[in-house]
């Protein structure tokens, strides 16, 4: 549900007027670690002279850095360890968030990593086994969940703000274009894929949306299809600088709800984070994911 302090302009998008009372945990890692610095060179705070982490560093922020982490699924929960101290788990962690994000591996918590896990992003981890995880291109959920009909009824809650409904529908025509896939328009009637704007806490999400949320969005595999935006973020169905393209989102989650995961190639709609003004298309490397995934 649209919440009642947002509204919506052509020119300004989405706009929260009210801040929520209490700020969900994750959206508290994500604040520490915008505590952390600015992209002038303040990176890390005085605490840690250098400007940058490292294995064997002693500070509050690698309990923060080691949630986020676990998070977006990169570290293990059992290898958490001593709270504040960088071990050699944490710097494998971040070794793998350097190979995914096309970073340099070094296991330190440098200026590069930390601008990059401040980039506004997809509000659903990169991977979902800390095990698991490759330098890979597309992938997908634990046990390949997909549809098994190719007829997919989408609804999109009436609340959703006029300008969001056409880029909504393309977006479905574009992986529409590129599978055996259709998507008919259904009623609130059982759909298959959902679409709405969502505010704090909702629904059964792990979760919740708020202004300072670096998340604009998540999604649900097969066989839920629940698609959830940001309704605090700026949205723009434009390509605006200062907004979210909201036809790139939606191709994005539409994505997940097929049944694909994040994929480490930049260019292409299923990688995780999205700046506000870029725009992106369905690449090579999702329709090839997709393709495997349903075996067309
Ligand atoms: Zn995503
Ligand atoms: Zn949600």
């Amino acid at each position: 549900m649209l919440g009642r302090s947002s509204r919506y302009d052509s020119r300004e998008g989405l706009k929260a007027s009210a801040r929520p009372p209490e700020l969900h945990a994750y959206s508290l890692v994500v604040l520490a670690l915008d505590d952390v610095g600015s992209a002038d060179g303040e990176v890390l705070g005085p605490r840690v002279p250098s400007g940058e982490l490292r294995r064997g560093d002693k500070a509050e922020l690698v309990h923060k850095l080691k949630k986020h982490l676990i998070y977006l699924g990169y570290l293990g929960t059992d290898n958490l360890g001593i709270e504040n101290n960088f071990d050699r788990h944490l710097k494998h962690a971040i070794e793998k968030y350097q190979e995914f994000y096309g970073l340099n591996v070094t296991g330190i918590v440098d200026m590069n990593t930390i601008t990059s896990l401040r980039k506004p992003r997809c509000g659903f981890p990169d991977f979902l086994n800390p095990q698991a995880h490759s330098k890979s291109l597309y992938s997908f959920y634990p046990g390949n969940p997909k549809w098994t009909k190719t007829q997919l009824r989408y609804y999109i809650v009436p609340t959703t703000p006029d300008p969001c409904i056409p880029p909504i529908e393309e977006a479905l025509y574009e992986w529409q274009r590129v599978t055996p896939f259709r998507f008919p328009i259904a009623g609130n009637s059982f759909p298959d894929i959902k679409f709405s704007f969502q505010c704090g806490q909702h629904g059964e999400c792990a979760e919740a949306f708020y202004p300072e949320s670096r998340s604009i969005a998540h999604a649900s595999p097969p066989p839920d299809g629940k698609i959830h935006f940001n309704a605090y973020m700026r949205w723009s169905t434009a390509g605006d600088a200062d907004a979210f393209d909201i036809k790139t989102t939606a191709m994005h989650d539409i994505g997940h709800a097929l049944g694909l995961m994040h994929s480490a190639v930049e260019d292409s709609i299923m990688f995780s984070q999205l700046a506000p003004g870029v725009t992106r298309n369905i690449h090579a490397d999702d329709i090839e994911g997709i393709r495997v995934l349903y075996e067309f």
